[in-house]
């Protein structure tokens, strides 16, 4: 029948950063899916490790990251490090600054280290009425629509169009606002 791995059996992960436990019982719960869906099967048990394993590794990515990445800070850590480590130390590091200021920001970060979205939310684009919340929060933050637009150089009656979604956002806008645009692909329907 065979043994499964599980929780600190798959990976064990540095203590201090507090995510062992979370990650076992992810793993419990997604067993316990799996068990159910295949309880009507002739034999359920067949090919389960090698499914429980292939979908418990996406569980791991975030918190192994979150914990390892950091750690690489430290010459005596030992490992492969990634070869974009410096820019992965900065992403944190300019993360860190924006979530200090910006609650939506600090939300999902928060979010992403108790593991209730993936990591990748971090890249997941911005739609126009996300883009219009952070231009507004930005604008509250400079107390006016007018004295953050002044601060970046861009015209306040542009701002107020962005704002009321009469205009699209344009580089210079996008530019103050530290983002930039980028382009996806969907099936047709
Ligand atoms: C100091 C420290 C602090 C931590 N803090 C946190 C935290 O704040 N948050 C968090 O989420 N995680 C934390 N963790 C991690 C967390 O404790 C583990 O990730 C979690 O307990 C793993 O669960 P597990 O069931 O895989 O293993 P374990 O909890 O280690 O359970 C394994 C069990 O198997 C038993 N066992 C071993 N060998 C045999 C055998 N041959 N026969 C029978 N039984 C056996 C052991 O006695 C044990 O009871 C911390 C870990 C440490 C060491």
């Amino acid at each position: 029948m065979g043994a499964y791995p599980i929780g600190d059996a798959i990976c064990r992960f540095n203590p201090l950063y507090g995510q062992g436990m979370t990650v076992a019982s992810k793993e419990a719960y997604l067993l316990h899916g799996m068990l159910a869906s295949r309880a009507s099967e002739h034999d359920p048990l067949e090919g389960l490790g090698r499914a429980f394993l292939a979908e418990a590794t996406p569980l791991i990515e975030t918190p192994w990251m979150m914990a390892a990445i950091p750690d690489f800070v430290f010459p005596e850590t030992r490992g492969e490090r990634p070869v974009d480590l410096k820019e992965r130390l900065r992403f944190a590091g300019a993360l860190s600054r924006v979530a200090a200021r910006d609650a939506a920001v600090q939300r999902l970060v928060i979010e992403v280290w108790h593991m209730l979205r993936p990591r990748n939310a971090y890249q997941d684009p911005m739609n126009l009425d996300e883009l219009r919340a952070l231009l507004r929060r930005r604008c509250d933050e400079a107390g006016s629509v007018r004295a953050w637009a002044l601060k970046h150089g861009v015209s306040p009656v542009y701002v107020g169009h962005v704002l009321a979604g009469k205009r699209g956002a344009g580089k210079a806008l996008l530019d103050a606002l530290g983002l930039v645009r980028v382009i996806r692909y969907t099936e047709k329907k």
